[in-house]
């Protein structure tokens, strides 16, 4: 038995809210996700996908820009230690 979760499209201009069953890959088909696992919705109106973690039934959106800052962060050690020399 699949579980769809209630859920907001968090495109810019899109805002379609309502019920949607994850997929366990991008693009993937729909699947029955374990609790803290990593999952896709595809939005029926904009056709657009999007990563979440669903905890305990509920459904939080991974933020993308998370992965950019930690790049920043790498390289902004990379440059603080080659200035020493
Ligand atoms: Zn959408």
């Amino acid at each position: 038995m699949l579980t769809s979760y209630p859920v907001a499209c968090p495109h810019e201009s899109c805002g379609w809210t309502g019920s949607l069953v994850p997929s366990s890959l991008q693009g993937g088909a729909r699947a029955v996700i374990a609790s803290r696992q990593r999952a896709w919705f595809q939005c029926p109106q904009c056709q657009k996908d999007w990563e979440v973690r669903i905890t305990n039934d509920k459904v939080s959106i991974l933020p993308a820009v998370e992965n950019e800052r930690l790049n920043d962060q790498a390289k902004g050690r990379w440059q603080d230690e080659g200035g020493q020399g």
